[in-house]
């Protein structure tokens, strides 16, 4: 082929052409974002991300048919990591593209400052569209959006049914599940609330499988006769381990609350729901009454009731993201929308016997994070680089093709989207927890997470763990005082503080917190 005939070939292809180029000015147009998030949701709830370690079998039983099929149709990130493990603080992180320690969000009793830069006011200055949808849980008013409606029940987390919905034109109770009402409001904005003349963005915000699981009407007899095996380390004795794991309170054999074990009934349901609810777990709350377990028996009663409605909830949030793809193809939006799948971070499953998140442990430090973008991201790829949650504001600014201010801590993954191998890539992740005391009592710790080690360092105790990820992945044996990884410890502990200068992370070594028990 000649060279002519090349160039003009790759220029129809590449979009100069008939789809991908605006009728007014020849330039290609550019992609919208789909940013479908998550909270809490583990990567091992997740079908595509396979089996775990500790509980082989239960990605078997995880249903969550259109995810799978993003990744197989997408890139998958297997090493995504938040840098501070709450729901505030990594949303902050999400719009600022820096860590808690310079966008201010340290924990959830903050207030998000929306005056600072983010990456929407970006997008919106530099001709996007930008819509929030959902869970919000920052306090503070979106800043940079058109559009946005937010769960604004008291704390913001939401509820699964019937929420308060708030926007700039004020408060709207709305009935229904919440997942179906977030979907329905997505869509409805796609279809005829934006400005179609401008690229989009839009952050459909799932508040499911936050705390406290309750599933959709069709999805509460999932699992009914099923039994979700247990993980190997759900009996974990917190041995060799910092003194915080002993301190915790998020043990599911003793932490959970009633409504967590759905042994009574929340609120906010209304009649008809709360019959369904009633249907779903009277009988066996019933028979769970008459038996009087204790011990293992009784913390593993706990652990069915909790992951099986975790799973379902998931079920149900996953369909209603089947509804969304299912729209974005009938609408034609599909072929010029970036899908990216994430979550604020991840959660426990039973494993060393908890539920809830802020540890820098592999479970909860760890986001899930799928990307399809059409005719760039390989099908069914997967990408094991370490990215962070910094990296979310470069990366859709990049998309954008819109430059990304050097303040922004995180990179762009877009290279990595494009052929899939790093280059000149981080080596490690940043991690700091501030929150002490607060709900779960999990004691303030930074570290950082390379491909195979881990440091930790809990200051207000002074103890320090590390981990060998190749040889024990579940984080069970502290490596720390071992003499065969003295050379490892000290090149850790270095690195550790060159990353804490790095990324400017000189907050004094102290518990933060407005936590009042
Ligand atoms: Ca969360």
């Amino acid at each position: 082929m000649n060279r002519i005939i090349e160039k003009s070939l790759a220029l129809f292809i590449t979009g100069a052409g008939v789809l991908g180029c605006t009728p007014e000015n020849n330039e290609p147009q550019r992609p919208n974002i789909l940013f479908i998030f998550s909270d809490d949701h583990a990567t091992h709830a997740i079908g595509a991300y396979g089996p775990k370690h500790n509980n082989p079998e239960l990605h078997k039983l995880v249903q969550t048919p259109h995810l799978d099929r993003l990744a197989q149709e997408g890139m998958l990130f297997t090493n995504v990591f938040c840098g501070n493990s709450i729901c505030g603080p990594s949303r902050a992180t999400i719009l600022t593209g820096k860590h808690s320690h310079l966008n201010g969000m340290l924990n959830n009793d903050t207030i998000f400052n929306g005056a600072q830069q983010t990456f929407p006011k970006l997008l919106q200055d530099g001709g996007y569209e930008t819509a929030w949808i959902g869970k919000w849980h920052l306090f503070s008013d979106p800043t940079g959006f058109d559009h946005w409606q937010i769960l604004d029940n008291p704390g913001q987390q939401g509820t699964y049914y019937n929420p308060i919905l708030g926007s700039p034109d004020g408060e709207e109770k709305v009935t229904g599940h919440t997942a179906t009402i977030i979907t329905d409001r997505a869509i409805n904005w796609l279809k005829s609330q934006r400005d179609e003349g401008k690229p989009f963005f839009l952050a459909y915000s799932h508040k499911t499988p936050h705390r406290e699981w309750v599933p959709g009407p069709e999805e509460y007899d999932l699992y009914k006769n099923t039994d979700i095996p247990v993980p190997t380390n759900f009996y974990d004795d917190y041995s060799t381990r910092s003194s915080a794991l002993k301190e915790q309170e998020m043990e599911i054999a003793t932490h959970m609350n009633e409504q967590d074990l759905k042994l009574t009934a929340p609120g906010y349901l209304n009649e008809e729901q709360l019959v369904q609810f009633r249907d779903a777990y009277d009988q066996e709350n019933s028979d769970f009454k008459d038996a009087n377990l204790s011990g293992n028996e009784l913390a593993e009663w706990k652990y069915q009731r909790y992951v099986k409605d975790y799973l379902r909830s998931v079920t149900s949030m996953d369909k209603e993201i089947g509804r969304m793809l299912q729209y974005l193809e009938e609408s034609g939006l599909a072929e010029n929308t970036i899908v990216v799948y994430s979550s604020d971070q991840g959660f426990y499953l039973g494993d060393h016997g908890w539920f809830d998140k802020r540890w820098m442990y592999e479970e909860s430090l760890r986001m899930p994070l799928i990307v399809r973008w059409p005719d760039v991201t390989p099908a069914a790829s997967t990408n094991d680089a370490i990215i962070q949650n910094t990296d979310y504001a470069a990366t859709f600014l990049d998309l954008a093709n819109i430059t990304i201010p050097g303040d922004i801590q995180g990179k762009s993954i877009v290279p990595l989207l494009k052929n899939g191998s790093p280059e000149n890539w981080r080596d490690v992740a940043y991690y700091h927890y501030y929150a002490w005391p607060d709900w779960h009592m999990v004691q303030p710790h930074y570290g950082i997470r390379g491909d195979r080690y881990k440091l930790i360092h809990f200051y207000t105790t002074d103890e320090w763990e590390l981990f060998d990820l190749e040889n024990d992945p579940d984080e069970m044996q502290n490596e720390y005082l071992n003499p065969d990884y003295t050379d490892i410890v000290k090149a850790m502990t270095e690195r550790l503080e060159q990353e804490r200068i790095a990324m400017s992370d000189t907050v004094e070594l102290k518990a933060t917190s407005n936590y009042h028990r």
